[in-house]
């Protein structure tokens, strides 16, 4: 309402006042928001000093375009580049040609990104690894934890930061890249020593083999003199000891090569009936409180595998089902077609220890291991599943079990039957 002065009446005089009122009512309005943008900004202000100062990269997004709201001073530095606010982050990076790997260096398409899984799925996604390649070539390692925010947190900020008007639901989402170069520096140093120090032991482990073999062998052929029974033991144990070395060793160098994208597959067709049947017969000639079982649909079933190496993942599985069922038991393994898919199952059931659930998601990582295996006295380098994981997949298969504490878990592998095109 405006000031109008009307010749003074009685009535006109209320008029006046009550618009004098207004006026008074308005200006005080206008003042108090006024102060509330001084703070807002103010405090805006003091929130960016903050971010500017930390040394992870925060940003937040807006909508499914993943539109930049608020950027810190890292946020440059991480890409290489200036990424303006209300800028789409698929335009940012195909602007300045930056793009996303996973760590096993494959190209990361868009929906993989931890920034557009939380805009577009709502999903926090926390520690996911990708590897920045920035404008230049260089590139760096990063952990992303993105994470989902509601709506009205973007309500202190001032709508020239919000970028472009948005409607009523647009998704928002807290970006925090933490720079890993030096942990993976660090991961990258351990994974040499322990290349150099298998690598080294591989040598005095192939003497030490092979003169236990010979001497059990010309003991037996009775060449030489006789041994008594505890010499013969003794001997005995330490051919195993030495296999159990030899086997250890083996495994820490496959663990070093896959880091290192050193691990070559030779596939071939193999008849996977016969491989199980092959290490079940081996393995059960390892222990007597187990009762292995191989039950199979098809007498034969041809996939493009690495005969050497699904030989190692079915030991390990079957191997861990008996070590993992102290009380001894049966282990069952089943082969099946599973036509519609393309694909051939593999199960390794055991009644065992189990595995907790609350530890169910860490069981494939590196030296991973379970509490109740611990608990048992099983020993274990916790490498085994990692290995079985990397192999299965780089044959294009998957690898998962169920698996209750206390009654026991089964293991599956399922590998394609058609060949795998990056094989
Ligand atoms: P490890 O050398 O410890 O056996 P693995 O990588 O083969 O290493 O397995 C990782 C962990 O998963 C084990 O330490 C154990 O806790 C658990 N685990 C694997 N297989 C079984 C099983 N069949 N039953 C119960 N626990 C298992």
């Amino acid at each position: 309402m405006d000031i109008s002065l009307s010749p003074l009446t009685l009535n006109g005089a209320l008029h006046v006042l009550a618009a004098i009122r207004d006026i008074t009512e308005r200006r005080r309005l206008q003042e108090r928001e006024r102060a509330a943008r001084e703070e807002a900004e103010a405090r805006l202000a003091v929130l960016q000093l903050i971010l500017d100062e930390l040394p992870a990269s925060v940003y937040i997004v807006q909508g499914e375009e993943a539109r930049l709201v608020l950027a810190n001073r890292a946020t440059t530095t991480l890409w290489g580049a200036t990424w303006h606010i209300g800028q789409p982050m698929l335009d940012f990076l195909a602007t300045h040609r930056i793009r996303l790997f996973s760590t096993d260096g494959r190209l990361l398409p868009p929906t993989a990104f931890a920034t557009v899984r939380a805009v577009h799925e709502g999903e926090t996604v926390r520690h996911q690894q990708e590897t920045i390649r920035r404008t230049d070539g260089t590139t760096l390692p990063v952990l992303v934890n993105a994470v989902a925010l509601g709506r009205r947190l973007l309500a202190g900020v001032p709508a020239e930061v919000g970028s472009q008007p948005t409607g009523p639901a647009e998704p928002v989402a807290l970006v925090v890249h933490q720079d890993v170069t030096a942990l993976k520096a660090a991961e990258q140093l351990k994974d040499e020593f322990l290349s150099i120090a298998a690598h080294e032991l591989r040598t005095p482990l192939a003497v030490l083999k092979g003169f236990v073999q010979t001497l059990l062998v010309q003991t037996t052929r009775g060449k030489g003199p006789q041994l008594v029974e505890w010499q013969l033991e003794a001997l005995q144990s330490i051919d195993q000891a030495t296999a159990r070395l030899v086997e250890l060793t083996e495994d820490l160098l496959d663990v070093t090569r896959l880091q290192a994208g050193r691990l070559a597959l030779h596939v071939d067709p193999t008849d996977l009936v016969a491989l199980a049947r092959r290490v079940v017969t081996r393995l059960q000639m390892t222990t007597e409180r187990h009762t292995l079982s191989l039950a199979t649909s098809v007498e034969h079933l041809v996939a493009q595998v690495d005969p050497r190496r699904m030989e190692q993942v079915l030991s390990n599985l079957i191997g861990n089902a008996i070590k993992y069922s102290p009380e001894g038991g049966s282990i069952e393994v089943t082969i099946r077609e599973e036509e519609q898919a393309h694909e051939a199952l593999l199960c390794v059931s055991d009644h065992g220890i189990g595995i907790p659930a609350q530890q169910q998601l860490l069981v494939f990582g590196r030296f991973a291991r379970a509490d109740n295996a611990r608990a048992h006295s099983i020993g274990g380098t916790g490498l085994g599943l990692y290995l079985c994981r990397e192999l299965v997949e780089r044959h294009g298969g998957r690898i998962w079990f169920e698996s209750t504490e206390g009654q026991g878990s089964t293991f599956f592998v399922a590998l394609p039957l058609v060949p795998f095109p990056d094989l």
